[in-house]
């Protein structure tokens, strides 16, 4: 992929510099009749020159074998170039216009080649022939002695510095190669680590289920021997024995309810998401039923009438606990005559909005995040019962859906919260399925 990426980047290049060969021989012809108009343009060689690197162009798209040596042929196409400059030089006797157009094609066309052995060879080639050229001239106008000494001196500078420059290239590449194992390694590395630690996750979810799990028989016998304690003392009259065993029953069913809720959060953490298509009113619908008496009691409203899908793609039990918890905090943290609740949702390019509006107590703003945590909670028993697990639950059933949950709420002016559920979720049957064994 890597190598391909590298082709491909290369052939651009190439193909870029045949562009500007193809149209700088030319238009270097008529720049030379300009300069001087006695002189011998040999447009003729330039269009057949131009020619030949249009076609290699042009056949770059076609053919793939001249894709594949495409580096090969240029460079044998400058060097052809390269010697064709010199014989002109030659020609003319290396005035000094042609001197400069050789100096000029030599520099430009040479640089273009990256790879070192060639470069190598075409430019001492093309030094050797314009020294010999230059000897061999009938009547050089400039001085064979100093054109070598010029050609000598440019062209080991310009074989140094393009040296240095192929060589920081080939450095940088190195560089670049050692940097991509490097990154190859360490993200092996932390998939390692996150399997690791998804692994270690299971295992301690599995944990938390089973403790609870386990917890939950001891407390209902602690639960039944303090009611029968309660029943034998009921005629011992000591305020302070009933007291005791009052919170002591309220802490029972208390612990209960917190163990139900954990029971609840680990199960839909590792129960295995069934996405099917929906009818979200039905669901909504469901959600409310049970907490009607609730709502009915204190003379609530749930207005649902906005959702327009039909059918959307969820885990349908996943979904309704979801909007039960919502309405019923909703209800709950509300002290209006009359609590409002409005679900709306929109739909977005790839997901759905959904929004659960209440006229509630409200949320100070320092709280927004924390109250998505489990065990976080705003309220004291006495003024609002609760286990501070629903939100959380909540937060693992929207993450299910790959979606994001939030809320935006002011205190005493109601709370909004926001949820979304991506469109494009597909079944999770491979995830594991929570396998516990009970003593
Ligand atoms: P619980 O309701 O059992 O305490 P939750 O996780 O459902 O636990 O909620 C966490 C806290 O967020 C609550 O204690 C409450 O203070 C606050 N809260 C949740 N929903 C609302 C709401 N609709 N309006 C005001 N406060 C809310």
């Amino acid at each position: 992929m890597e190598n391909l990426d590298k082709q491909t980047t290369e052939l651009f290049w190439y193909r870029v510099m045949l562009t500007i060969t193809v149209w700088a021989i030319p238009l270097f012809g008529f720049l030379v009749k300009m300069v001087d108009p006695d002189c011998i343009d040999y447009m003729c060689h330039r269009f057949i020159l131009g020619g030949m690197g249009f076609m290699l162009f042009f056949t770059s798209f076609f053919s793939r074998w001249i894709r594949d040596h495409i580096i090969v042929l240029s460079c044998w196409f400058v060097l052809i170039l390269n010697l064709w400059a010199v014989w002109i030089t030659y020609v003319n006797n290396f005035s000094i216009e042609f001197t400069v157009g050789l100096l000029t094609t030599f520099c430009v066309l040479n640089a273009t080649i990256r790879r070192p052995w060639l470069y190598y060879i075409f430019t001492s080639t093309t030094i050797l022939a314009t020294i010999i050229a230059a000897w061999l001239a009938p009547v050089p106008v400039i001085d064979p002695i100093l054109m070598t000494f010029t050609f000598l001196s440019l062209g080991c500078a310009f074989m140094l510095t393009s040296s240095a420059t192929l060589n920081s290239e080939r450095k940088l590449s190195e560089l670049n190669h050692t940097l991509e194992e490097k990154v190859r390694e360490r993200t092996a590395v932390a998939e390692e680590r996150a399997k690791q630690l998804s692994v270690k996750n299971q295992e301690l979810e599995q944990f938390a289920y089973v403790a609870s799990h386990d917890l939950k028989s001891p407390l209902r016998n602690i639960g039944s021997f303090v009611q029968l304690i309660q029943r034998k003392l009921r005629d011992v009259h000591d305020e302070d024995i009933h007291e005791y065993l009052g919170f002591v029953i309220r802490s029972v069913t208390k612990m209960n309810a917190i163990i139900d809720d954990v029971l609840l959060y680990s199960r839909f953490g590792d129960k295995a998401l069934t996405f099917r298509k929906v009818n979200i009113r039905s669901v909504i619908r469901e959600a409310c039923s049970l907490s009607m008496g609730e709502i009915r009691r204190r003379n609530g409203i749930i207005c649902f009438d906005d959702i327009f899908i039909d059918e959307m793609l969820c885990d349908a039990k996943q979904i309704e606990q979801l909007f039960r918890n919502l309405v019923e905090n909703a209800i709950k943290y509300n002290t209006s005559e009359r609590p409002v609740v409005n679900i709306s949702v929109r739909e977005k390019w790839e997901e759905y909005l959904f929004m659960v509006e209440d006229n509630g107590i409200g949320i100070s703003k320092e709280y927004h995040n924390r109250i998505f945590t489990m065990f976080q909670r705003l309220h004291t028993e006495p003024e609002y019962p609760g286990t501070g697990v629903g939100l959380a639950i909540c937060k693992r059933i929207i993450e299910n859906h790959n979606g994001k949950i939030w809320v935006r709420s002011e205190e005493g002016k109601g709370s909004t919260f926001y949820f979304t559920i991506s469109k494009n979720l597909t079944s999770s049957a491979t995830r594991p399925k929570l396998e516990v064994a009970y003593g």
